[in-house]
C-alpha cells in the first residue's frame, strides 16, 4: 500500500466515526494552502496532535506545495537576480 492510500484509508477512517483533521474544518482550511507564510505557519503548529500526522507525513513526502503533515513544504520564493552595476 503505498503511503498516499495509507492516508486515504486513515481519512475514510476517521470519516467514518465523523471526524476529520484540522485541515478539513471548514472556516479554517484556508490557512493551509495560503499564499502567507505566516498563516501556513498557523496551520502546520495546528497539525500537531492530528490522528493522521504520520500518515500525512509519508504521503507529503511526495508532495512539495503548502501544508502537510505538520509542515510547511512551500518552496521558498525565487531570490530575485542581482542586477549589473552599469558604470556612469
Ligand atoms: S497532519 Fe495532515 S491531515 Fe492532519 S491537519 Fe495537518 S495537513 Fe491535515
Amino acid at each position: 500500500m503505498s503511503a498516499a492510500e495509507a492516508l486515504t484509508r486513515r481519512l475514510v477512517d476517521l470519516a467514518d466515526h465523523g471526524r476529520r483533521p484540522r485541515c478539513g474544518d471548514p472556516g479554517g482550511h484556508e490557512l493551509w494552502c495560503s499564499d502567507d507564510a505566516t498563516e501556513r505557519a498557523q496551520a502546520a503548529a495546528l497539525c500537531t496532535g492530528c490522528e493522521v500526522l504520520t500518515e500525512c507525513a509519508a504521503a507529503a513526502e511526495f508532495s512539495a506545495v503548502f501544508v502537510w503533515g505538520g509542515r510547511d513544504r512551500t518552496p521558498p520564493p525565487a531570490r530575485p537576480k542581482p542586477t549589473k552595476q552599469v558604470a556612469a
